[in-house]
């Protein structure tokens, strides 16, 4: 399904990722954890197609990553709405984007607007439908980025601490949500988390990325040059 391997990258003389090997089956929900710079967002980029490796491939269900592409959805760690647009247009875009539709007049589809209204009702959002971005709380707007990119239900969807904005309450319904979603339309799905028991709780695979590593011999952890996968965890989740 993905495949990555022998990836390195760099910025300048700065090795971020260094030989990174992973290989991801259908239907996972890999949680990605790991110290601030060690090169998550960098990994997420790559895997969209917005940046290239330096050497090694990145193969997503038999071809390799590029962009845009039809079959990946993204929450980026800092939403991106647009802002002349209503909350429900925003979600509603979300699948004219993913079907690379902008060309095509509008049209209704009757379909998508109950799925978009369905997720604005389990997100919170539907008394803000008629809004717009700057009339939301950042973890309103956040939940409306998460909205967009599930509207297609993108056979991989890479999120980068979606939740970071959002008050504990609110975060756990929508980690629920989320872990639903991933059932139900059977998502693969990569979130990087700072929150290591959110990475516990809603991951069907933990993987940890660091600069330090600990040999075979389990000495003194030593440092890499760049980040590697340090841990690779299956996780036993509760059935919902
Ligand atoms: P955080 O948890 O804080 O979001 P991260 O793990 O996502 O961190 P990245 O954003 O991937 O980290 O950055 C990894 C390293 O690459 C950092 O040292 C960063 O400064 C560097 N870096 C990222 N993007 C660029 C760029 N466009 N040009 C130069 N250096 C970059
Ligand atoms: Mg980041």
């Amino acid at each position: 399904k993905l495949s990555i391997e022998d990836v390195y990258k760099s910025y300048g003389n700065k090795l971020v990722l260094d030989n990174i090997d992973l290989k991801v089956a259908a239907g996972e929900l890999c949680t990605l954890v790991g110290p601030s710079g060690c090169g998550k967002s960098t990994l997420l980029r790559l895997l969209l197609g917005q940046e290239f490796a330096d050497a090694g491939s990145i193969i997503i269900d038999g071809a390799p990553a590029r962009h845009p592409d039809p079959h990946r959805g993204i929450v980026y760690q800092k939403y991106s709405l647009f802002p002349h647009m209503t909350v429900f247009d925003n979600v509603m875009a979300g699948s004219r984007l993913s079907k690379q539709a902008w060309y095509l007049p509008w049209k209704r589809d009757k379909d998508d607007e109950a799925f978009a209204i369905s997720m604005l009702e389990r997100l919170r959002l539907v008394d803000a439908m008629r809004k717009f971005p700057h009339e939301l709380s950042g973890g309103m707007q956040q939940r409306v980025a998460i909205a967009q990119a599930l509207m297609s239900k993108p056979p991989l969807l890479l999120m980068d601490e979606p939740f970071g904005a959002l008050d504990p309450d609110t975060r756990e319904q929508m980690q629920i949500y989320l872990m639903e979603l991933h059932e139900e339309h059977k998502l693969t799905i990569f979130f990087v988390t700072h929150d290591l028991d959110e990475a516990c709780y809603i991951g069907t695979r933990l993987l940890v990325l660091s600069q330090y590593y600990t040999d075979d011999r389990g000495e003194e952890p030593t440092v890499a040059r760049g980040a590697k996968i340090v841990g690779d965890y299956r996780l036993a989740r509760e059935a919902l």
